[in-house]
């Protein structure tokens, strides 16, 4: 079975097991490094409730991490110290788009504060790597230990159909819980529990690893939490599904339900869900030109899932590049 394929129904089925949770795909999960993550899955905290007020999107990191609170507005230079005065009015523009900050101007310069106090709004991330067929296991060895030495997911866990032999365990480190997943049922069986990982204290990363060489950084505590927030913020924002204006725009394609989790992208020519950027468009030898299909992802998504497609929002709505000059 195709990857694509597989991915979207183990996030089918995970939503429909755990629809207190949040499933999203393919999200950066190193400090400083480029490794992505097939799936995380992240539970809700103390202030969810909070956090969803906000808005459906992703808060960019930057607003997040910048020296912004509610109470006064702060000049948008001192927001962001060591940044030029370009990149920090795009800093801001992104916030002010997510909802998360507004802006006044006070003797023609301009000032940021938050619409509201950034919420500690998640708790456990469990870690996903696909691996439909192990008999082709590509780095999927050396990724597992690279998410181990980090820490960065409270479980680390593999997703396969295939049968699963004490050899393919011997390989994979042992913190690394395995599942069996048959995407043709949506059926999921531990083969092997994961071992909790230790998020809070400092990690190491795995950047590159050659014969005789392996190299290697230390994160500390509290880059692994920045980190974590930013996976956590693009999980919220991202989710699973595939987004509606990626439907491609041929008449085969056919809008897949998938055990209720739909609209999916299938296709009748090739059978079974299909992958849009990378599988559609006129290379496809089955290509038909037609309008794309109209689909309600973001509504299933709030159906589904913990996520609140229009929040009810405490931002005073700022549009437009005119308020930055
Ligand atoms: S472009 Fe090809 S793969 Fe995509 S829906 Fe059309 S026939 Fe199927």
């Amino acid at each position: 079975m195709r990857e694509f394929a597989f991915e979207l129904s183990f996030c089918a089925a995970l939503e429909a097991v755990h629809p207190e949770r949040l499933v999203a795909r393919q999200l950066g999960a190193s400090v400083h490094g480029k490794r992505v993550i097939d799936v995380a899955l992240v539970s809700p905290g103390p202030g969810f409730d909070e956090r969803t007020a906000i808005t459906a999107d992703a808060i960019p990191p930057a607003a997040i991490e910048a020296d912004v609170g509610v109470g006064s507005a702060r000049y948008y230079r001192d927001a962001f110290p060591d940044r030029s005065a370009g990149w920090a009015k795009g800093a801001v523009e992104a916030a002010v788009e997510a909802g998360f900050f507004e802006t006044e101007r006070r003797n023609g310069r301009l000032y940021v504060r938050q619409t509201a106090r950034y919420p500690d709004w998640f708790d456990r991330v469990v870690g996903v790597e696909n691996k439909p067929d192990l008999g082709r296991p590509g780095d999927l060895e050396l990724q597992l230990r690279r998410d181990v030495s980090l820490a960065l997911f409270d479980e680390v866990w593999l997703a396969t159909a295939s049968h699963v032999t004490g050899a393919h365990l011997n390989r994979i480190p042992a913190a690394v819980g395995v599942w069996r997943f048959d995407p043709a049922t949506g059926a999921r069986e531990t083969v092997r529990e994961a071992t909790p990982l230790d998020t809070d204290g400092p990690g190491v990363e795995v950047l590159e690893e050659r014969p005789g060489r392996t190299e290697i950084r230390t994160v500390g505590a509290d880059a692994k939490h920045r980190q974590r927030v930013r996976l956590a913020e693009r999980a919220y924002g991202k989710g699973w599904r595939v987004a509606a204006e990626s439907f491609p725009a041929c008449a085969r394609c056919e809008v897949v339900e998938h055990s209720d989790r739909g609209p999916l992208p299938g296709c009748a020519w090739k059978g079974g869900l299909v992958h849009p950027e990378v599988e559609c468009g006129p290379d496809c030898g089955g290509y038909d030109p037609s309008d794309p299909p109209e689909v309600d992802v973001s509504g299933a998504r709030d159906t589904h899932s913990p996520w609140v497609a229009d929040p009810a929002g405490r931002v005073r709505k700022q549009s437009g590049l005119d308020r930055f000059r």
